[in-house]
């Protein structure tokens, strides 16, 4: 697109999608297949195959038969592979964020933080070759107990739109590390990353069957997590896909943890520094256009903030979409998000920054935009208020304390993130101990957890026990085998005892 003002490169020409099975790449077989849209100009940039079950199950028994040897292999040697497919990937790092953005929406450098940030996974990972060790203790005279971490098995991971780098490396990283056969169902909206990251996989030396992608959407979704040699699955999307995922999944005594939408809040208190705050609550609630679970959503302005919230407008107000400020997934988010905007509106919300109906950037005509948008004086019953909205829209509920927006908060019925901006040790303090969010941010507007430290949030967040990355993500991939032996000599005991 050579007169764009973005400098995202959308393909020109339509990229068939594969299925990844056994190694091969397989097309599609005449039955069913979708379309790829990019969000900043409508045009069809890829079509994928839709695996059903058939298709799945051939996948998931070529999995099983990789499962085998890849157990076998030793730990180093798989973390051989992620060194390889690292620097793959860091070489081709520009030319993938493209392909990310083009599909998500993303300004370009938020593609290429994404993909980044999934290579931080990737370094945790391969760093499981010099610390994962297990143990062991000599527990009575000549006993020893040895505990050892093993893979589960073919384990999945299905992922939604929004990180389509970042989102699937919290996960096949890891279990593949520790020896599982990973099974990868892309978002429907962003399959050409996946394919990408496929690709690279197999040039780093990654065995046939060890990585699968079977493309598709919901049908194909529920025929992995119900296939019996699926051990495990991982599920990142929306609160009422993560619920039903979860129970499905469990139903069948699989493990499951299924991470869902949130509506991150922001407590703003009159102390907070005027610079840090409004930079980290306009990034927070602009950057990827408002659709990462991690954006703040709800303002709870705590006392006379009014020259802060005149800032943040102001600030807001200058984002220029396509360069700063990346497009909206598709037009059916879009005009939910709208009448969410209207129903707010018509309920006494005051429309402080109106993003409706932007001017495109030149290129980005057939795109879906929405420029940011604030939407003052909300109270807690509202739609705004309590839905996740996914896009770059903040809500603002004044309150007198910090007690009134504590208690909002508690309501809140999604738990990921909640930050708070103050000069006072205290209050911060305060806001950590009592939140019931799972992620909580000082000063910073995205409190995402670096490694090795996890991310996970709780309430309608997530469902099951442990967290997505870091050390907790070891936890929900591996298990662990206990060994008691008797190896000292027993010339005065029975071989029995
Ligand atoms: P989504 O729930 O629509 O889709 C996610 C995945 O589930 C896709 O691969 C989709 O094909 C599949 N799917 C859809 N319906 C299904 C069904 N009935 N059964 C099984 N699979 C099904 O989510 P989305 O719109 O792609 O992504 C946005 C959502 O993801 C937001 O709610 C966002 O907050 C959430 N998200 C959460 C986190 C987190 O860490 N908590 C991170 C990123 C995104």
């Amino acid at each position: 697109m050579v007169n764009a003002s973005f400098p995202v490169k959308v393909p020109s020409a339509v990229i068939a999608c594969h299925h990844l099975i056994g190694g091969a790449w397989e097309g599609n077989d005449g039955t069913q297949s979708f379309e790829v849209r990019s969000p900043y100009t409508g045009q069809v940039i890829g079509r994928a195959p839709v695996a059903d079950a058939t298709v799945c199950d051939r996948a998931i028994q070529k999995a099983q038969e990789a499962f085998e040897t890849w157990r076998k292999t030793p730990l180093k040697e798989r973390c051989q592979v992620f060194f390889r497919y690292r620097e793959l990937l860091l070489a081709e790092l520009d030319d993938i964020s493209h392909v990310v953005a083009s599909e998500s929406g993303k300004t370009f450098e938020e593609a290429r933080a994404g993909v980044l940030k999934g290579l931080e996974v990737t370094e945790f990972a391969v760093s499981l070759q010099n610390m994962d060790q297990g143990g062991s203790l000599e527990v009575s005279r000549g006993v020893y107990c040895q505990i050892q971490r093993e893979p589960l098995g073919v384990v999945a991971g299905i992922v939604p739109f929004n990180f389509p780098a970042m989102v699937p490396m919290w996960m096949f990283p890891i279990a593949m590390v520790l020896g599982n056969c990973f099974v990868l169902k892309p978002s429907e909206k962003v399959p050409l990353t996946a394919q990408r990251m496929g690709q690279l996989l197999m040039k780093a030396g990654l065995p046939a069957g060890v990585f699968t992608i079977l493309n598709g959407k919901a049908e194909t979704s529920q025929a992995i997590i119900d296939h019996p040699l699926v051990k495990a699955v991982a599920f990142v999307g929306s609160t009422p896909v993560a619920r039903a995922v979860y129970q499905r999944a469990t139903q069948l005594g699989k493990r499951a943890l299924c991470l869902g939408g949130a509506k991150n809040q922001l407590i703003l208190a009159p102390d907070a520094d005027p610079q840090i705050s409004v930079r980290g609550i306009v990034d927070s609630f602009t950057g990827c256009a408002g659709q990462r679970c991690m954006a703040a959503s709800l303002l709870l302005a705590v006392g006379p903030v009014d020259a802060l919230i005149a800032q943040i407008k102001e600030e807001a107000a200058k984002i220029q979409l396509g360069t700063q400020m990346g497009a909206i997934i598709d037009k059916q988010a879009l005009t939910r998000m709208h009448q969410i905007i209207e129903a707010s509106k018509q309920l006494g919300a005051e429309i402080l920054l109106d993003g409706r109906n932007p001017k495109a950037p030149l290129g980005g005509e057939g795109g879906v935009w929405l420029g940011p948008t604030i939407l003052d004086r909300a109270n807690p019953t509202m739609d705004c208020a309590k839905l996740e909205i996914f896009g770059p829209v903040l809500t603002i509920i004044r309150v007198q304390t910090l007690s009134e927006a504590m208690a909002i908060e508690k309501l809140n019925g999604f738990g990921n993130a909640t930050s708070v901006f103050t000069s006072s040790g205290a209050v911060a303090r305060s806001v950590s101990a009592e939140s019931t969010s799972g992620m909580i941010g000082v000063n910073i507007g995205v409190p995402v957890p670096r490694e090795p430290f996890s991310f996970g949030g709780t309430k309608d967040s997530k469902f099951g026990a442990c967290d997505i990355t870091g050390e907790s993500a070891l936890e929900f991939w591996g298990q662990h085998k206990k060994i008691t032996s008797k190896w000292g000599a027993q010339s005065d005991q029975n071989w029995m005892s």
